[in-house]
């Protein structure tokens, strides 16, 4: 058993580590009031980050998913939304790498790679949330072109993407008449409402309606029936992707907690030699680093295509909650200050927040856990 990265993960990490203390972790607090600049988007291009799931011949880095998660980790340290740029860079480069046409690759994926293309994932939608196969979005095929009706719900982006990849009916009921399309966000008959969220500012979470969209028909992924199956294939990995974001923001504030904790004083001494305080980071600690290694092995079972579905669903609920409980502790561990918004950790904790929801609950994780464990015939989330 290896638990080294390799030199070329190792000299990534240490970039991006550099990256999110001095570029990133200064601006944190600022995109809650102003939008991102494209040139923040246009930086992680350039670091290699949003080009890890393109192939090296259309621009990217053709990475491995566990460099995705070691970039997703550094990432969060300085700001966690900023993994959401990453997060939805891996599924477009999968998805489309995987099942688009080669015209539609060769158009997309290069821009993907440089930060200058950025690309949804829709599947939720106001009606479909965790029992997304129930989605209702059409789309039908017209001629040469796909026509695209519905709303989609809490898409990340969905402000400032120029395409989604839009799950839609293109057959009867049920996960089988579920198809992928990728949507062009300039086309007429498309509507953006960005929503007023308590964290994730900068990543423009909104919904996007689609009112007879007309999309050319080499924009479809795979086959009519391909799209749910595909939507959970990229959740499988993004799981340990989000698990890693919010594990690096966690331990960001616990890095900064246990230095508080050497410096302050109270009743003679540093906080960290009284019990009571070093044993709750402790804790946290050691929950943060258990989800670390269970995200870690999840993306290395993926890098070799072996099962993963289970050790993904387990991680994307552990590894928030403990990160969740991680954050809410330094808050309070902090004193007065933690509460404080000059400090992070509160943006941290409403940021992360959200990734205990998107890309799955808890339950609906609980319940995927369950499926593995006892087989599909004792399914309890249906
Ligand atoms: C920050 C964030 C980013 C997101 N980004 C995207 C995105 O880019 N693209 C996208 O398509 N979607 C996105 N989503 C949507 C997300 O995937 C859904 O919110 C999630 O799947 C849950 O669906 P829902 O909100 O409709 O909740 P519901 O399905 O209505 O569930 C409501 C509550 O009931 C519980 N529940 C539901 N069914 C059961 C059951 N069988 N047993 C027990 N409890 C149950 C759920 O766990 C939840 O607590 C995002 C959400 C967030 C918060």
């Amino acid at each position: 058993m290896d638990f080294e990265l390799d030199d070329d993960a190792r000299a990534f990490q240490e970039t991006l580590r550099r990256y999110a203390r001095d570029v990133l972790a200064p601006d944190y607090a600022r995109w809650e009031r102003e939008p991102l600049p494209r040139e923040r988007i246009l930086a992680l291009g350039d670091l290699g980050v949003l080009g890890l799931r393109v192939p090296e011949a259309l621009g990217g880095v053709g990475g491995s998913y566990v460099m995705a998660g070691v970039a997703a980790e550094e990432i969060a340290r300085g700001d966690h939304n900023m993994t959401l740029f990453l997060q939805l860079a891996c599924i477009a480069g999968d998805l489309i790498g995987q099942y688009g046409a080669p015209a539609l690759r060769e158009r997309l994926l290069p821009g993907l790679a440089r930060g200058e293309t950025l690309i949804a994932f829709g599947l939720t939608e106001p009606g479909a949330g965790s029992d997304a196969a129930s989605l209702r979005t059409r789309a039908e095929l017209e001629g040469d072109e796909w026509v695209v009706s519905g709303e989609k719900a809490s898409i990340t982006l969905a402000g400032c993407a120029d395409y989604c990849v839009v799950f839609a009916r293109m057959g009867g009921a049920g996960a089988k008449g579920i198809g992928a399309v990728v949507v062009p966000l300039n086309a007429p008959g498309v509507t953006r409402t960005v929503y007023d969220a308590m964290g994730g500012k900068l990543t423009q979470r909104g919904s996007l309606n689609f009112d007879r969209v007309r999309v050319p028909r080499d924009h479809q992924l795979g086959a009519d029936t391909a799209g749910f199956a595909q939507a959970m294939e990229a959740f499988d990995y993004n799981r340990a992707i989000i698990a890693l974001a919010c594990l690096g923001t966690a331990q960001q504030s616990l890095d900064e907690t246990v230095e508080y904790a050497k410096q302050r004083q109270t009743f003679g001494k540093p906080l960290a030699r009284h019990a009571g305080y070093a044993f709750q980071v402790a804790e946290h600690a050691t929950h943060l680093a258990a989800a670390r290694l269970l995200a870690y092995q999840t993306l290395w079972l993926r890098d070799r295509g072996r099962p993963h579905t289970r050790e993904a669903a387990m991680v994307k609920f552990l590894a928030p909650q403990a990160s969740v409980q991680a954050i809410h502790a330094c808050i309070v561990l902090n004193g007065w200050m933690g509460y404080q918004n000059e400090l992070p950790h509160a943006q941290r904790l409403r940021d992360v927040m959200g990734l205990e929801i998107g890309d799955g609950t808890p339950e609906i994780m609980k319940g995927v856990v369950a499926r593995e464990i006892f087989g599909r015939e004792f399914i309890a989330y249906r």
